[in-house]
């Protein structure tokens, strides 16, 4: 199974330190890059409770760690298909990757809508 290159909350409650270097053997081949691996400031996830001011902060800086690793874009496909409910992936927060998300949707009803279309016509 594929795991998250920065803990979950549940993963960070099971492991005694923020990164894992054991699970590298399980993880996808992207991971191995993800500049997060190292981070330990606990930047993706929210600790419960996080004022929304702080959140802010949290997530920028997590953003900026986003900007320069090397895998964010398989990262952020990663996220966006299983899809990640929690946490910056691939420099989006949750709830611009649930933006992201009804926008594909709308664009694939509108494709699918489209070729439908063209089907009647044709028939
Ligand atoms: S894009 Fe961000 S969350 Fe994804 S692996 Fe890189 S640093 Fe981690």
């Amino acid at each position: 199974m594929l795991q998250p290159p920065h803990q979950s909350l549940q993963a960070a409650a099971s492991l005694p330190a923020p990164r894992a270097s054991a699970r590298e053997d399980e993880d996808g081949p992207w991971h191995s890059e993800a500049v997060c691996r190292r981070d330990e400031a606990g930047l993706f996830f929210a600790p419960s409770k996080e004022p929304t001011a702080a959140r802010l902060s949290r997530e920028q800086a997590a953003k900026r760690v986003c900007a320069r690793c090397p895998v964010m874009v398989e990262c952020r496909e990663h996220a966006l298909l299983l899809p990640e409910p929690y946490g910056v992936w691939g420099g989006l927060t949750a709830a611009e990757r649930r933006v992201v998300l009804a926008r594909r949707r709308r664009r694939e009803a509108a494709a699918a809508a489209g070729e439908a279309g063209q089907v009647s016509r044709i028939a």
